[in-house]
């Protein structure tokens, strides 16, 4: 159906829906610098959803993707505004407004999780789901406080973020009006906290609060699984709160949410304030504190000044528990954005939330930190290989060159050093909480190493360093991981991959190829023979291919990883062509060991 006949279709059908072809799309209304030049882009509608709890409700949606892999935006508008005022901060809300022709919006988020079944070839139908599914919510969230509760400690730290920022520019605005302080980094550490993790991935025990601006000195509260859901309350963005959110009214919502977690963060604040009382010392302006639901964190902090003119005008007085409570209650706290760094949180989850199984508990070892080690090092630290409890190892003698950056995966920064060392500089400068262990020396020395490992690749990509490989993987008895051994024909016509263990009769790298020799001819996937180029320069020759290569055989290893981890490790000879090969191609299989190898063939 085109964009066409579903507008008509749906004029006819829904005479109440207004429709316009729209020449800018809904403005954030406080970037005030975007200029909305995107002419006849956005197809909007405004559509009525009468009466929410006695308020009149308007929808607005925006199409600016016909093909729906984008869903329309929506908003909406509530008459009067201040019924929508009141229930913020909401779950599916925005708290920022947003403007168009004059009138004010609130984006509203109506694409649950589980809630998406539809023909993508049918866009009335996706329109009129987007429209009733907008209804269902937003009805609800005006009628059913249950619901709303419960939606927002599932979106909990989202809406957290909001009400920090928020707060946050509220508070500037009206001070200095400064329109570029969202992105001005020295603003941003005054809302924006982030949390550290070392090593531990279930009990959080060794957690770190850092920040430039502020030094953490505060608590670490797990909720667990024992909090109630609970709205945040209206108090939290309320115009009293441009300079923070009174303590009293935190810990109220707090105590409903979890009473244990508001009678630890009390017992620490409280022995803070003891002991700079005892010490005679003066208290650091912030306390930071951070609460963690799952594997979500809210960090906020608590503004000590009202403390600090007690210590320094009020010496003489006691400091008793009335008035520390009193104290405490007058103080302000502002919410924090802030950033989960915990290896749980960054690959158990997000690796999962994509349906991927992970490397996390998994020792791999990589042998060779050349043009292809490098991409599968980085592919597989991505998968979890040495996040949280496992190691990830890579072993290379060999130092970085100039001529190497062609199609290496690290830059000039690293030359000269060598690979393996660098790689790990490398794998700890991306990712966060690694485990990589580097050693600079050559394999046919270090044969050992692939003892204790849980995976080990062959990325050497040299027939000789292989073979001596593939033979101390069968002699040595320690030895239990399956091996990988990937590599490159030629100048690209093909990458390779071979998957073999001991348990199972199947193919070798020896089996393939013996040191010296041809490749056996059932194992070759260029049939034709056609001859490699080599390419000489200052008394060293090296086979010239791309970096697509190299990147190319990662991506290989990286989904036979995947399949392995999945139980699905067939086919486990397997040959990926690129796309200039035109000749014979051999199918991707099992293929079985070869009867003349010296190696793995049984009598
Ligand atoms: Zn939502
Ligand atoms: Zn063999």
């Amino acid at each position: 159906m085109s964009r066409s006949k579903t507008i008509l279709d749906i004029s006819d059908s829904h005479p109440d829906w207004l429709f316009a072809r729209c020449s800018k799309p809904v403005e954030y209304l406080i970037d005030r610098s975007a200029s909305p030049d995107s002419k006849g882009r956005f197809d909007t509608w405004t559509l009525c959803t009468g009466l929410a709890n006695n308020y009149k409700i308007e929808i607005l949606l925006q199409v600016s993707d016909w093909g729906f892999v984008n869903l329309p935006n929506a908003y909406i508008k509530t008459i009067p505004a201040k019924a929508i005022e009141n229930i913020l901060p909401s779950p599916h809300l925005s708290l920022s407004q947003y403007a168009l022709n004059d009138k004010v919006y609130h984006h509203l988020c109506f694409a649950l999780a589980n809630t998406i079944v539809f023909d993508k070839s049918n866009k009335l139908a996706i329109i009129q789901y987007c429209f009733d599914q907008c209804k269902n919510i937003v009805t609800k969230l005006f009628t059913d406080r249950n619901y709303r509760a419960v939606d927002t400690m599932q979106e909990i730290s989202v809406i957290w973020s909001q009400v920090a920022v928020h707060n946050f520019l509220n508070y500037h605005y009206h001070l200095e009006n400064d329109t570029l302080l969202y992105s001005n980094p020295k603003y941003r550490s005054h809302y924006y906290a982030t949390l550290y993790v070392d090593k531990d991935i279930t009990g959080f025990h060794t957690l770190k609060l850092t920040s430039t601006l502020l030094p953490f000195i505060g608590c670490i509260i797990n909720l667990g699984d024992t909090y109630k859901p609970h709205c945040l309350p209206n108090q939290f963005i309320a115009d009293e709160s441009l300079n923070g959110i009174s303590f009293r009214i935190f810990s109220n919502w707090l105590k409903a949410v979890s009473p244990s977690a508001y009678n630890q963060l009390e017992k620490s604040i409280l022995s803070y304030m003891v002991s700079v009382v005892k010490a005679n010392k003066k208290p650091i302006e912030y306390l930071t504190g951070c609460l963690i639901i799952d594997t979500e964190t809210l960090a906020f902090r608590i503004d000590l000044s009202v403390f600090q003119t007690f210590i320094d005008s009020d010496k003489s007085k006691r400091f008793n528990s009335k008035n520390k409570r009193r104290l405490l209650d007058e103080s302000r706290l502002f919410l924090l954005e802030s950033a989960n760094y915990t290896p749980h949180h960054i690959f158990e989850r997000s690796i999962k939330n994509l349906e991927q199984p992970s490397l996390i508990d998994k020792n791999v070892l990589v042998i060779g930190g050349g043009a292809i080690g490098g991409y599968i090092l980085l592919s597989l630290a991505r998968l979890g290989a040495g996040a949280g409890g496992s190691k990830l190892t890579i072993i290379d003698n060999d130092n970085l060159s100039i001529e190497n950056l062609g199609r290496h995966v690290l830059g000039q920064n690293y030359i000269g050093k060598n690979k393996a060392t660098a790689l790990k500089e490398e794998v700890n400068n991306q990712l966060p909480n690694m485990t990589v262990a580097a050693y600079p020396h050559s394999i046919l020395n270090r044969m050992d190493i692939m003892q204790g490992m849980d995976l080990i690749i062959d990325a050497t990509a040299d027939s000789y360093a292989s073979q001596c490989i593939n033979e101390a993987y069968h002699n040595l008895d320690k030895i239990t991981a399956p091996i990988i051994s990937a590599w490159i024909r030629n100048n690209g016509e093909c990458v390779q991959s071979l998957f073999h263990e001991k348990e199972v009769a199947s193919a070798c790298r020896s089996c393939v190829s013996k040191n010296g020799y041809h490749m056996r001819k059932e194992y070759d996937a260029l049939f034709e023979d056609r001859s490699t180029i080599t390419a000489l320069q200052a008394c060293r020759d090296y086979t010239p291919y791309a970096v697509s290569s190299s990147m190319s055989t990662a991506s290989l290893v990286t989904d036979m990883v995947l399949d392995w981890l999945k139980g699905e490790v067939s086919p486990r000879y397997r040959t990926r062509y690129s796309e200039k090969w035109h000749g014979k191609k051999l199918q991707s299989a099992d293929f079985l060991p070869h009867e003349d190898c010296h190696v793995c063939a049984r009598p």
